[in-house]
């Protein structure tokens, strides 16, 4: 097969988080399960009514395009696009064409080609043969990003979107789960064997993370076998199917001009700079912790790549792990240990099973971290009690004492178990005090057991080095 070359550009929507709608004040709830219930004249489209901007959507859109090092525009403008069908009942969607919020940036080292705003639409439910419409999603406020065709592998692209959600998250810009809908991603995806791009094929229905990666996977692939068959890659928009772990045909393309864009007649321009809340250095100064920022933090402290990925990739995590650090107050050595602990044993613990939460407090855990740097508990015994607290709370020197996780350092409780080991395994003391090292480890292991796990491995070896010379 000849070598074919991805081009991949997504264009992402995400449903913003505000109080009201995007034009009218009609409750912005995305759990509202009983249909209709936050609807208002405006946002059912009746005649006569008149939609007005809303403030807080606009300031998300350019807070993500100050996140992102995009250019703000200062005059934008709403535009109505037409098309037909029950779930817009104006018979257009109010977005941006011309003049978009933001222009350009970056993400993840992808450039961006623009984040506008527009309405989202109302939601259809066909059951039964008949098909009903739930306005309640009619008019929330919906962000898109397209980003542009730069990305050239399929894990590319999900980790740009992985990165994206995690922003929009860390903004409180949208809650962006890809499972409500509140985030939704359209990969465009064509391949070429020379510097020309080849025909793009839209792909939609992504509802997480790894369905994006599988279906430009399977397009890739896909695409490549029409070319090696002399055939062409038809412009069209496909869907993915997540039982078939395949994508199928659900429409060529429709040209932009049939949607007839043209200005919004009932919204005022709006001059980004009359509003001084809106101005560069007060967004700027809005700005929190980025993920990538919180990442150099980490990395300064020492922690390790594998904990920064962990930690790093999830706010509620991260939350929980900026509270350890700041009551181990720079503590480099405990910090890493942190880190570790987290890592493997809690993010382990969160990940199998997606109902479970992290509710274990962080002033519990900083404890667990003392007293394993404190040889208080072996690291054995530290994960058994760390699975005990993310399991139903509570203290853990309690836990340590009350389940036998205490580690013993008391010399003379030690003393008296390796002398039993030293008594019951001759042939193996003779052969360490002949020089045989391997032995003592063999010793040290049966020590270990004697005392049943809760022994300090490194004062039992002390005490072992001590007894056999005795003899
Ligand atoms: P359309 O007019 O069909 O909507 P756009 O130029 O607006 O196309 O691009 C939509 C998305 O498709 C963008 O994310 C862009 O990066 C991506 N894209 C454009 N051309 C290609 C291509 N040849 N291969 C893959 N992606 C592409
Ligand atoms: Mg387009």
């Amino acid at each position: 097969m000849k070598k074919y070359t991805p081009t991949i550009g997504l264009e992402v929507h995400a449903e913003l988080r505000t109080k009201t709608k995007m034009f009218c004040d009609s409750p912005n709830d995305p759990d509202e399960t009983r249909p209709n219930q936050n609807v208002c004249p405006v946002c059912l489209a009746h005649p006569g009514t008149l939609p007005v901007i809303n403030r807080e959507a606009v300031h998300h859109v350019l807070r993500v395009g100050t996140a992102l090092g995009s250019t703000l525009a200062d005059f934008t403008e709403f535009d109505r696009k037409s098309y037909f069908y029950p779930d817009i009942p104006k018979g257009y969607q109010i977005t941006q064409y011309e003049y978009p919020l933001v222009t350009g940036g970056s993400l993840n080292g992808v450039s961006i080609t623009r984040v506008h705003l527009e309405e989202d639409t109302a939601r259809s439910i066909h059951s039964g043969g008949v098909s009903l419409v739930d306005f309640n999603r009619a008019g929330v406020p919906l962000m898109e990003l397209v980003t542009e065709p730069v990305m050239h592998d399929a894990e590319t692209a999900g980790n740009f979107a992985r990165e994206l959600q995690l922003l929009l998250r860390t903004l409180g810009a949208s809650e962006a789960n890809l499972e409500k809908g509140e985030m939704r991603i359209e990969a465009n995806i064509s391949i070429s064997e020379n510097d020309t791009f080849g025909t793009k094929v839209e792909v939609k229905n992504l509802n997480s993370f790894r369905s994006v990666e599988r279906a430009l996977a399977y397009e890739i692939e896909r695409q490549a076998e029409l070319l090696e068959k002399g055939e062409k890659v038809l412009q069209e928009t496909r869907g993915w199917d997540e039982s078939k772990q395949s994508t199928f045909r659900q429409r060529t393309k429709e040209g932009s001009a049939d949607y007839r864009y043209f200005p919004e007649p009932d919204l005022p321009k709006l001059v980004i700079s009359d509003v001084p809340e809106f101005s560069a250095a007060v967004l700027r100064a809005s700005m929190p912790e980025l993920p990538w920022e919180r990442r150099e933090r980490y990395s300064a402290l020492g922690l390790s790549k594998d904990a920064i990925t962990s930690i790093g990739s999830d706010t509620d995590r991260a939350v929980f792990f900026d509270a350890v650090l700041s009551t181990l107050d720079g503590n480099k050595k405990i910090s890493a240990l942190a880190a570790n602990y987290f890592a493997s044993d809690v993010a382990g613990w969160l990940a199998k099973d997606s109902t479970r939460t992290l509710s274990i407090s962080p002033n519990a855990f900083v404890s667990l971290m003392h007293m394993v740097n404190e040889n208080k508990v072996s690291s054995r015994g530290a994960k058994e009690v760390l699975t005990i607290m993310l399991e139903n709370g509570g203290d853990p020197e309690t836990i340590a004492k009350e389940s036998g996780f205490e580690q013993v350092s008391d010399t003379e409780a030690l003393r008296t178990a390796v002398q039993a080991v030293i008594v019951r395994s001759p042939e193996v003391a003779d052969e360490y005090r002949k020089g045989k090292e391997a032995a003592l480890q063999y010793l040290v292991g049966q020590s270990m057991k004697e005392t049943k796990g809760a022994g300090n491995p490194t004062v039992i070896q002390e005490l072992l080095v001590e007894e056999l010379g005795k003899a």
